[in-house]
This record gives structure tokens, C-alpha cells and sequence, in this order.
């Protein structure tokens, strides 16, 4: 907002910030208290040590979904599919430490797919991200009914309509609420997925901290193999499931 690096704060203590500085720090103040988010004020969030652009249209990248790609990673794969990629947080990631793979990632939100597709020219790995605008698999399904994925990653929303979130109405609706319970969209991606998956490949899929159960014993209907994982905070935040091989 000074134009300048935290270095030159330390380097000259004793400047004084001009009134109109001041003035323009008190607005960013006032409006995180009205509830925005600092990566709306300051228009970019750290995610997988990477820096991504994040505007209003897509969802700030948060840490627990850095699980996402910590298990992709472990997992490999060269081809991968990221549904309602959002910022692109999770498919830049995995493209930047994967770099053989190529990723499809799709988003019903083209003002979303956007900043994407900016995110994925700042990384330097826009050639291998292809971005499709559409309802989670119907972009994967119109360019070619065989395509199959290694990984199919996704944070889908999973907050259930009328719950309450601090950031809601500073974050795009379409990302955060799925329906009524909550599970609708990780139903629509569980019965999708296996169709999608190539023998042997896997899904991984953010869930909130209350989902395991029903989760769980949806995938054991459909995949050969399934695990929940915790994140940081000893949460059950992901669900890994695996089309036989
Ligand atoms: N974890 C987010 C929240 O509770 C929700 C993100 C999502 O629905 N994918 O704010």
C-alpha cells in the first residue's frame, strides 16, 4: 500500500506516512472490520507457497486444502482433472510440482476461470492447464466421452444453505453452498467420479469436518478403496477414493 517492501519500514523508521496514506490505511482497516477478507484487500493469498491473484469471483485459497495437493503429489499421475478449480490454487500446484502431468480443470464460473487462467501464466504452467467453463464434469463429458483422469481433485462446496460462515457474502455463494444438507455437490461428484477415474486412479475431495461418515459410506458403494485423511488440526478433511485396478 506504501508502494514499498516491509524491508524499507525497518531501513527508515522514522517516516512519517503521508495523511493521504493514512487515510487509504484506514479504509483497508475499515473494511476487513465490515468482515473482508485481508486476500480481497490486498488481491492475492499465499497457497502451497505460491502466490495466486484472488478477487471476489473465486474463493481465498485456505491451508487445508493444501492437503489436496500434498496427497496428489504422493500419489502422481499425468493425467489430472480439478473440479470447480476456483483461483486455480489446486491445479497450478500440482501442475508446478508435478511436472509431467497435464490438467484439466473445469469451473461454472467463467469470471472465475479468469483469474485461473491468469494464475496459471503467473506459474508458468498455463500450456499444461486446460480450463473448461462448466457444471463440474459436463466440459469433460462435451470434449471427449473416453477422457480419463489419473486424479480427479476437488474442492467443492460443501456448506450447507442458511449455515453460517464468516465470509459469506464476501466470497462467492457458488463456491461455499452446495443445498440444503451440505453433501449435495460431494454426492454428484461421488457417483460421477468412477466413471471418469482410469483403472487403479483415485479421487480426492474436501469435505467438511462433520461429512466423514456419510462420505465414507457413500464411496465404499462405488470405489475399491477408500480412506479419510485429517488435516492439520486433526480434522477428517478429505476423502481418497480408488477405482479398482
Ligand atoms: N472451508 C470453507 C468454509 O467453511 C468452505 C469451503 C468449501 O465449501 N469448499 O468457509
Amino acid at each position: 500500500m506504501l508502494g514499498t517492501e516491509r524491508l524499507q519500514l525497518y531501513l527508515d523508521p522514522a517516516r512519517k506516512p503521508a495523511a493521504a496514506e493514512v487515510d487509504a490505511y484506514r479504509a483497508l482497516v475499515r473494511r476487513r472490520g465490515a468482515g473482508e477478507p485481508v486476500a480481497h484487500l490486498t488481491g492475492k493469498k499465499e497457497f502451497y507457497g505460491l502466490e495466486f491473484e484472488v478477487t471476489t469471483d473465486v474463493l481465498v485459497p485456505r491451508p487445508e486444502t493444501e492437503l489436496l495437493v500434498d496427497r496428489a503429489r504422493a500419489l502422481g499421475g499425468a493425467r489430472l482433472l480439478d473440479v470447480g478449480t476456483g483461483s486455480g490454487c489446486v491445479a497450478i500446484a500440482c501442475a508446478v510440482r508435478l511436472p509431467e502431468a497435464r490438467v484439466t480443470a473445469t469451473d461454472v464460473s467463467q469470471a472465475a476461470l479468469e483469474v485461473a487462467q491468469r494464475n496459471a501464466e503467473r506459474h508458468g504452467v498455463a500450456e499444461r492447464i486446460d480450463f473448461r467453463q462448466g457444471d463440474l464434469f459436463a466440459p469433460v463429458d462435451a470434449m471427449d466421452t473416453s477422457a480419463r483422469f489419473d486424479l480427479i481433485l476437488s474442492n467443492p462446496p460443501y456448506v450447507a444453505t442458511g449455515e453460517t460462515v464468516e465470509t459469506a457474502g464476501k466470497e462467492p455463494d457458488v463456491a461455499l453452498f452446495a443445498g440444503p444438507q451440505g453433501t449435495e455437490i460431494l454426492e454428484r461428484l461421488l457417483d460421477a467420479a468412477p466413471e471418469h477415474l482410469a483403472p487403479g486412479g483415485t479421487l480426492l475431495m474436501e469435505i467438511g469436518e462433520d461429512q466423514a461418515g456419510f462420505v465414507e459410506g457413500r464411496a465404499r458403494a462405488s470405489f475399491g478403496s477408500v480412506t479419510i485423511h485429517t488435516d492439520l488440526a486433526g480434522l477428517p478433511r478429505m476423502l481418497e477414493a480408488s477405482s479398482p485396478p
